[in-house]
């Protein structure tokens, strides 16, 4: 099963209070507005079983409920359930659960998530109606939900990329197993992140060293050739031969092969000044 059918899966079996159930339906009703209607069209009937089990919950008339073949080849059943509104008003006012509820309906019925695993972190409701958007809206503003906003084709969609923002959206509608699901992903790329950029680091000082490495050596044997070599203050040819013998040793290293242990820094200090002998050498 996929990370969103898990999470959606998860979410139909919660139980809820009354008054949870009545915003849940409103939310579950978000995808086909229409005045006076609750209405969930949906490809999955374990979302369909739940609006009629909350609308049992609540005491609701029963709804009516018609199956389609959906559009599209592979001609899935599409579900469509309906419920007068006013069937409700008799319920008592929402309580501020109620936003969480309403969320957790709207993501059922028109939400996505990706999975962890795969890519870039993204969960996306998209709602094909201004009413309908103005009222997710809201409730994503209530529980302190950021979401970006964007409009594609008929729909206004708000997707979340921030893997933290996610999480609290997993956590505010209520999916907790799928939030852990989540968290633990996020802790080992997080972990992966931080080592590949250790790597990463490390690979740059790497090249960085080698490719110094490789143009002192060149710069004596330059010299080299030239018989210049020979013509070195003593010190200096004492580093100089030890670089062509250890080509690929560290500054560190070297000095602590001299006869008389010198710093790194005193190492690289003689083999620029080499170099310079080099260049001017050769201009
Ligand atoms: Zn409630």
């Amino acid at each position: 099963m996929s990370f969103a059918s898990e999470a959606k899966s998860e979410l139909t079996h919660l139980e809820v209070a009354d008054c949870c159930a009545i915003a849940e339906l409103q939310g579950l009703s978000i995808g086909s507005f229409s005045v006076g209607t609750l209405r969930l069209r949906t490809e999955s009937a374990a979302i369909a079983r739940r609006f009629l089990q909350l609308a049992g919950q609540v005491g609701a008339l029963r709804p009516t409920v018609s199956v389609t073949r959906g559009a599209g080849a592979r001609g899935r059943h599409l579900y469509q359930v309906c419920l007068p509104e006013d069937a409700l008003t008799h319920r008592k006012r929402a309580g501020r659960c109620d936003r969480r509820a309403f969320l957790r309906g709207a993501f059922l019925a028109v939400g996505s998530v990706s999975d962890p695993h795969v890519g870039g972190y993204h969960l996306e409701l998209a709602v094909p109606t201004a009413q309908g958007a103005k009222r997710l809206e809201n409730a994503l503003k209530a529980c302190g939900i950021s979401a970006h906003l964007t409009h594609r084709r008929n729909e206004v969609v708000f997707y979340i990329k921030e893997g933290e923002t996610i999480a609290s959206f997993l956590q505010t509608a209520g999916a907790s197993h799928s939030l852990l699901a989540f968290e633990d992903v996020r802790i080992v790329r997080s972990m992966k992140n931080r080592v590949n950029r250790l790597v990463n680091a490390e690979t740059a000082n790497l090249e960085k060293s080698i490719a110094v490495a490789v143009r002192q050596r060149e710069a004596i044997e330059r010299l080299d050739a030239m018989g210049a070599l020979g013509g070195l203050p003593a010190k200096l040819q004492e580093v100089a031969r030890l670089r062509l013998r250890y080509p690929e040793a560290t500054l560190a290293e070297l000095g602590r092969l001299l006869p008389q242990p010198l710093s790194k820094s005193t190492v690289g200090r003689r083999l620029a000044a080499i170099e310079a002998v080099a260049r001017d050498h050769t201009s």
